[in-house]
């Protein structure tokens, strides 16, 4: 549920929202309260199962006032009620499937996202009883076939990795309610600037804010957002049972990184729409996918959804394996790694065996499809807030 809690403009409150009022000394930056326990001076439960929203500071695994001020600015930022800071995207991700789903349930999941999510649904949730179902959410008829009287949730990314596939949110929440499901989004690659998917009908919006909410590369997080309603079994159980919190230093950092997030998103949208455009008229390039160019599949829906196209880009040439060994060796201000959304442009490329055939176990037409787009791997581009022409000669130069 969607809860208008912006106050001043996305620039104030990135910088703002949540603030806690210091007393003491007063400081103007917030607090790093790294304690782990609280000193009580009244009697408090000591089951996680009994914490309310009055509960004192009492443990950190419960809650901790720099992380709560982390959770309050994500909150604001996604219009939701209620947002819980996890240790990494993947601790919110596998905290809110296991906290949602039982035994006997079923997941619908778009079919090409992050590996990791991918591979916790096959391996894991498998394994405890949950059935799952992957589906191209390209084509709502795909979510709609999918759905059973037992599925619980359905879970997308948008855009997705590393396809940057844009799935609709709004028809799909209204898919997922007519069935009696909750819709989470992975919304790492969007972030709040680009879109909020709770204003558009989903339940939850998950994020790694290790990526562009961070935005530095220097600290791991993870949240998940949503109705006060369902952030309360999420905190109680998904958080403090399951244990994956956030130290209060990284939130710390990750708030530190939210108050320039909308101005890093205009530079990463600014540079990568100029990297595109390159990379789609080079000669050596054989394939450009980003939300922002004309030529992606998705375009008018990505338009329609994203306040911005964001900073990433997916493109492959004719001899992939060669380019990287020249990236790894020769590129100058790129960094050759994994990861994305961070101030640095980062490359890394995308093995489609590995990917489709491992991670995602595309079979068929879906196989067929990832190949035409993948062919035998993509260079996954995020692009930094570095000089654009610093990017375009840097590539050049390697391809
Ligand atoms: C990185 C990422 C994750 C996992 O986040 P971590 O912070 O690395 O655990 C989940 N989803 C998406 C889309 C990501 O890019």
């Amino acid at each position: 549920m969607a809860a208008d809690r912006k106050k001043y403009g996305i620039n104030t409150e990135a910088v703002h929202a949540g603030e806690a009022r210091h007393t003491g000394n007063r400081p103007s930056a917030p607090d790093i309260v790294m304690s782990s326990t609280f000193v009580v001076d009244e009697e408090v439960s000591f089951s996680a199962n009994n914490l309310t929203e009055d509960t004192p500071w009492m443990y950190t695994r419960w809650g901790n006032p720099t992380t709560r001020e982390l959770e309050e600015r994500l909150a604001v930022l996604e219009n939701a009620e209620d947002c819980i800071a996890f240790a990494s995207g993947m601790a919110a991700t596998t905290a809110l499937l296991f906290q949602v789903l039982g035994q006997g349930d079923h997941l619908v999941i778009a079919n090409t996202n992050y590996p990791g999510t991918a591979e916790f649904a096959r391996d894991t949730l498998m394994r405890y009883g949950v059935d799952v179902t992957p589906v191209n959410t390209n084509d709502l008829a795909n979510v709609e076939n999918a759905m059973r009287p037992e599925t619980k949730l359905v879970w997308i990314e948008t855009p997705s990795n590393p396809l940057l596939r844009i799935a609709d949110i709004e028809g799909i929440s209204k898919i997922a309610k007519a069935h009696g499901a909750l819709l989470a989004v992975d919304s790492t690659f969007a972030t709040p600037i680009a879109t909020r998917p709770l204003d558009l009908g989903a339940d939850f919006v998950v994020h790694s804010l290790t990526k562009a909410i961070g935005g530095h590369g220097d600290a791991m997080g993870g949240s998940v957002c949503g109705s006060k309603e369902l952030m309360a079994p999420l905190r109680s159980e998904g958080l403090s049972h399951y244990g994956g919190v956030i130290s209060p230093f990284n939130a710390w950092l990750i708030l530190r990184g939210i108050a320039t997030l909308p101005m890093r998103m205009q530079a990463h949208e600014q540079n990568a729409m100029a990297l595109a455009n390159f990379l789609e008229q080079h000669p050596r390039v054989d394939g450009v996918i980003y939300p922002g160019l004309a030529s992606h599949s998705q375009h008018e829906l990505a338009a329609r959804q994203m306040d911005n196209f964001g900073g990433m880009i997916s493109f492959r040439v004719a001899d992939g394996k060669a380019l990287a060994e020249r990236m790894m060796q020769q590129l100058e201000v790129i960094h050759y790694a994994v990861s994305l959304g961070h101030h640095r442009s980062l490359v890394y490329r995308m093995l489609t065996d590995e990917l489709a055939l491992g991670s995602y176990a595309l079979e068929g037409e879906e196989l067929e499809s990832y190949r035409a787009l993948a062919g035998d791997g993509l260079f996954r581009f995020s692009v930094g807030i570095e000089d654009a022409e610093d990017l375009i000669a840097d590539l050049d130069r390697v391809l």
